[in-house]
């Protein structure tokens, strides 16, 4: 990795109580674009994830402690090395998961800005006087950190989605412990390496990257010295580690998986629908929970948009995220290479047209071409599942009772899209969507200060925005008797 700028953000061992710990054996990180080999790293074990937390136990007192004043100062710190190594944490992104470099850069600048966001509002975490029942009484409301927090992060963000839990975490007051995913453990790394920098006091920001996912999960779950657990990943896992959080009564936030329809009506903006749907679509390959899913035109203008749409896609450049000019990476690994083509190919025997692309670039590689599917209908299996990959499926309906009725046909609830220039169908519609968020003219949603999460089997809770602290306190009631 001789091209990074600052060597030094380089780690290849887990982090708690700001020391770097050795393992017995190491495990590799590949690109995917190439295949290679681009670091080996101590490979922690779950006896590693208790120390981690007692380290982060050990910490919390003194970090709930401090005034918000100082956290916020330190969250900024933070936030402002993140800012100046953006190039080279974003190509330690790109290297590890394959994203195109200008996106990677991106997510740094997302990443940091839940650093920022959570940094001010850690100065706002106000209490409430509530008027009492009689003369002698006055009722108060605290609000305090819940305490430590773990959280297990997916593949497809490796900073941002880290980032953001994070920052609420050590703003509320809480001490944090991360297990990143084992495909993108770099990223995770060098965000610890400069939590360290920025003066984070020790055993506040920990990093446990090891291949035991079920074994450090099995720690970060039940270990009755955490107070909350934050996820985000598959629906399937999600439901998995709730459970296991049952027994010790953990908080939790959970950001699961999706299903995003992305509705046309007749009367929209056709360009600026397909500008949407270019950009909500294939965002990392098609690799992102909040990416659509499934995408619904008015029959009326089907044929248009299609064919506008085919334009579009025809001019997307597949290929290794460190090249210029390419906007589609490689998909994470030969499985999900795999579960993209198996839907693809099912629905193409079930009856759906393939336009374009329906294979990888080159037998053995993990590029995806671009696939465009019409004719798909809302019971084949890649209606009803995340796909994770850069194809277009799409489908009909006839009227505005018909497509909401279709896309709320899902058991995930997470984000939704939809085009159209008519302001009483702009409101039916919003209000009519069981989703935790909507895009309205709009494919690209999520930011700082708005609230991040689903309904339904997509989850609960929300990061970012006003109400993004919220998980992470706990209300404490006092009632002052006796005046
Ligand atoms: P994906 O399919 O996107 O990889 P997962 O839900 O499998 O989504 O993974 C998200 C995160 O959950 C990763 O950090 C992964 O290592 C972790 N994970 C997977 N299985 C388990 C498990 N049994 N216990 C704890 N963590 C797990």
């Amino acid at each position: 990795m001789s091209t990074l700028n600052d060597q030094g953000l380089l780690k290849n061992s887990s982090y708690w109580q700001s020391q770097w710990h050795a393992a017995a054996k190491d495990f590799t990180v590949s690109n995917p674009a190439t295949g290679k080999v681009i670091a080996r790293v101590a490979d922690a074990s779950a006896a590693d994830a208790e120390q981690a937390v007692a380290a982060a136990d050990t910490a919390f007192a003194g970090w709930a402690a401090k005034p918000a004043a100082e956290r916020s100062s330190l969250l900024m710190r933070w936030q402002q090395l993140m800012l100046q190594h953006q190039d080279d944490l974003a190509l330690l992104l790109t290297l590890e998961q394959g994203k195109p470099l200008a996106e990677a850069k991106g997510e740094i600048v997302y990443g940091a800005s839940y650093l920022q966001w959570f940094a001010e509002e850690a100065r706002r975490i106000y209490g409430d006087v509530i008027p009492g029942p009689a003369s002698d009484k006055r009722l108060l409301v605290l609000k305090q950190p819940v305490g430590v927090v773990a959280a297990i992060t997916p593949w497809n963000f490796p900073n941002a989605m880290i980032a953001r839990k994070a920052a609420a975490a050590l703003a509320a007051g809480c001490t944090f412990v991360v297990k990143p995913a084992q495909q993108t453990p770099l990223s995770a790394l060098a965000m610890a390496e400069l939590a360290d920098r920025a003066g984070i006091p020790a055993g506040v920001f920990n990093v446990v990257a090891g291949t035991d996912a079920a074994g450090i999960g099995q720690v970060l779950t039940t270990d009755a010295r955490i107070a909350k657990f934050s996820f985000t990943g598959s629906t399937r896992i999600g439901k998995l580690l709730a459970q296991q959080c049952a027994d010790s009564m953990k908080r939790l936030s959970m950001e699961l998986g999706g299903n995003a329809p992305f509705m046309v009506f007749a009367d929209a903006d056709l360009d600026a629908a397909v500008d949407g749907l270019m950009a909500s679509k294939f965002r990392n390959a098609g690799q992102t929970c909040v990416c659509t899913n499934r995408v619904l035109i008015e029959q009326t203008v089907l044929a248009a948009f299609t064919e506008k749409l085919q334009h579009a896609m025809a001019k997307l450049i597949v290929g290794d995220g460190t090249v210029a000019g390419v906007n589609i990476g490689p998909l994470i690994s030969d499985d999900a290479c795999n579960k993209v083509d198996e839907l693809v190919q099912r629905a193409v025997a079930q009856g759906a047209t393939l336009h374009c692309g329906g294979k990888r670039s080159a037998a053995a590689s993990l590029f995806y071409l671009p696939t465009l599917l019409s004719g798909v209908s809302n019971n084949m299996a890649i209606a009803r599942q995340e796909i994770f990959g850069p194809v277009v499926a799409v489908q009909s309906f006839s009227d505005e009772a018909e497509a909401i009725q279709l896309a709320n046909a899902t058991e995930f609830g997470l984000a939704a899209y939809f085009y159209s220039r008519d302001i009483g169908r702009i409101w039916r519609v919003a209000e009519g969507l069981q989703f935790g968020m909507v895009g309205v003219n709009e494919g690209i949603i999520s930011n700082a200060a708005a609230p991040f999460g689903g309904v339904k089997q997509s989850g609960y809770g929300r990061e970012g925005s006003k109400y993004g602290l919220d998980d992470y306190l706990d209300i404490k009631y006092l009632c002052l008797g006796g005046l």
